[in-house]
């Protein structure tokens, strides 16, 4: 039987592991992308694509940020800007009992010396995004953010992956680790590879993964759902969504309303399926209708789930694993893991090849999810 030797395997060719596998190889590893299905099969070619540094757990501000900045200049780090554009991403009060969580919010952060998020009055709400209805009273903004394409977004880092010269193995399914001779030998159906460091980006499936290497981690599931409807004249520039209600509003490039906001459809990890839930759908398109009373007559052209793994404090599993040599995980990204894949491949990138980070990651440790199992 072949075997494929290689400084770094990375488990899992969505986004988060080709952001971690370029920046191992621009680090100097050589690296392997094995993905069961295709690259952005799962969560990463489901996405809704914003690009968001409002509204973040405080654990995660500082990592957005720095995301952010990489996000601003991407061109110059994958090749192409993945159709980013930074026309903001806002938090919508519709009644007066909203406006205090925003005030608040906007007060918590400024204390902490973070300058992104701004609360705006109806006036400006309606100068930024005339098509929202005029109950709405006033907005928490972050005018750096914005959303790309996921899909040009998928092709810039495998290109870029590709450059540097990664191997991507797709139609790859890791089943089997075993630790010999200080590395690791991965089984994929009839293929082998061998690594002396492992990245576990698996996505929804990464507990599976890790239980291969014998951390036990608490790992939940979502399948958010998400709509898009036939082209329309332009409307709004900026992401809109809404205290209260799970809504994120959007108008793609070509003209689509892009609606979204974590409303949950059903999960199959087996199967690898995901399944929409119209009557719960129905609330996400209401929601925007109420919002913007111009889109109610719009035809629904799609709509789709993603399958994604979901943490219970909801941050992201991004560290050293606490039991197995050379193992190293990212995943759990909870429903919004996308704006920060430039940053997260930097720090996995830091961990594999310098054993630390200068990047606050203590909150994201995954001896958090394992419940005293850790550290045998
Ligand atoms: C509908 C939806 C909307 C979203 N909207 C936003 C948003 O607006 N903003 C935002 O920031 N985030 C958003 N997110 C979240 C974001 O898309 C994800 O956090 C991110 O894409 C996760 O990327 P990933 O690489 O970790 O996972 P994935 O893209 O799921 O990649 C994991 C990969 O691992 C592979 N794999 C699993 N097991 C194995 C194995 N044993 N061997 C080999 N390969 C394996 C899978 O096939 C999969 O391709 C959204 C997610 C969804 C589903």
């Amino acid at each position: 039987m072949n075997r494929e030797g290689f400084d770094v395997a990375v488990i899992g060719g969505g986004l988060h592991g080709l952001s971690a596998a370029l920046h191992l190889a621009r680090a100097g590893s050589r690296t392997v992308v094995i993905e069961r299905h295709w690259t952005g099969r799962h969560a990463s070619g489901a996405t809704a694509a914003g690009v968001r540094t409002l509204n973040r757990d405080i654990a995660e501000i500082p990592i957005s940020l720095e995301a952010m900045e990489m996000w601003h200049r991407m061109a110059s780090i994958v090749g192409d800007d993945c159709g980013f554009k930074a026309h903001g991403q806002m938090r919508v009060a519709e009644r007066e009992e909203h406006m205090p969580a925003l005030l608040q919010r906007e007060a918590r952060v400024r204390a902490l010396g973070y300058t992104h998020e701004e609360m705006i009055d109806a006036a400006e709400l309606r100068r930024l995004v005339p098509a929202l209805s005029p109950h709405c009273l006033g907005a928490l903004i972050s005018r750096q953010d914005g959303a790309a394409d996921p899909h040009r977004t998928i092709a810039a880092f495998r290109r870029a992956c590709e450059r540097e010269g990664v191997t991507i193995a797709e139609g790859c399914g890791v089943t089997s680790a075993e630790r010999r001779d200080g590395d690791w030998h991965l089984s994929c159906g009839s293929r082998r590879f061998t690594a002396s460091a492992v990245v576990n980006a698996a996505g929804a499936w990464a507990a599976r993964v890790a239980a291969l290497f014998g951390d036990e981690i608490e790992l939940g599931l979502r399948a958010s759902m998400m709509i898009a409807t036939e082209r329309v004249a332009p409307l709004l520039k900026p992401v809109v969504s809404v205290v209260g209600r799970a809504l994120s509003f959007k108008q793609s490039d070509q003209g689509t309303l892009v609606i979204g906001g974590g409303l949950q459809g059903s999960a199959q990890l087996d199967r690898a399926r995901s399944s929409v839930h119209f009557s719960v759908l129905a609330k996400g398109a209401k929601a925007a209708s109420d919002l913007f009373p111009v889109v109610r007559g719009a035809r629904i052209a799609r709509c789709w789930t993603g399958i994604e793994a979901q943490t219970r404090d909801h941050l992201p599993v991004i560290g050293v694993s606490p039991n197995a040599a050379g193992l190293f995980h990212t995943f759990g990204y909870s429903g919004h893991g996308f704006q920060l894949v430039p940053v997260v491949g930097a720090i996995v990138a830091d961990l594999v090849t310098e054993g630390r980070t200068s990047r606050a990651i203590g909150a994201f440790a995954p001896e958090r999810l394992m419940q005293g199992r850790a550290a045998a």
